[in-house]
């Protein structure tokens, strides 16, 4: 099962990634976690990347789309992954949908997870995770981002019929058996 788990920062995407990966076995492939664990370890890409994460920018398509095409080939993913953050504009998403297009597959499901804008706000600064980029201003950049170059995925989306939404709001349990509810289904 190919998934991409979408939403705007702070629907608790990570999270209910973790859910679906424990309770359907699938790998979880967070393009953010594998950036902050490259600025951890300081790696070329690390370094490269470091000061767009601390800004709430987004990183350039071709570095992100290249991370995410080596990584999805590797031998865990090939029964399937939830994709976590990626694709986050429209380029991202064409460069996904061709790859797998070359493969003769595609994404199996798209779920939206739906929160609202001060909800989102509220969550982020409670989560105390230590994030250079979960300060109110860069939380403002960060929406500002995914208002203007990030929603968009979601009409792309939603015009191939792949789109489920899921209400993001309630306890992670009644979130993640909404997800459940959707994928059951497919
Ligand atoms: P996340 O953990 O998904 O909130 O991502 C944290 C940060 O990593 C983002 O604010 C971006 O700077 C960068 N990032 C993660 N995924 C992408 C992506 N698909 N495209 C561009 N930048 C990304």
């Amino acid at each position: 099962m190919k998934l991409i788990l979408f939403g705007p920062p702070g629907a608790g995407k990570g999270t209910q990634a973790d859910k679906i990966k424990s309770h359907y076995d699938i790998p979880h492939l967070s393009t953010g976690n594998i950036f902050r664990y490259n600025i951890k370890n300081e790696t070329e890409l690390g370094k490269k990347v470091k000061s767009i994460l601390d800004a709430g920018k987004l990183v350039p398509d071709e570095t992100v789309v290249d991370l995410v095409v080596d990584e999805i080939q590797k031998p865990e993913y090939k029964n399937g992954y939830i994709l976590d953050g990626f694709p986050r504009t429209i380029p991202q998403a064409e460069a996904l949908d061709e790859y797998l297009a070359s493969k003769e597959t595609s994404i199996d499901l798209f779920l939206n997870l739906e929160v609202p804008e001060q909800e989102l706000i509220d969550r982020i600064l409670s989560r105390a995770e230590g994030r250079s980029d979960d300060t109110p201003e860069k939380i403002k950049t960060r929406l500002s981002v995914y208002h203007n170059e990030t929603a968009p995925v979601l009409n792309h989306y939603e015009k191939k019929g792949k789109v489920q939404k899921i209400d993001g709001v309630g306890s992670i349990d009644d979130i993640f058996g909404r997800i459940k509810d959707a994928l059951d289904e497919l």
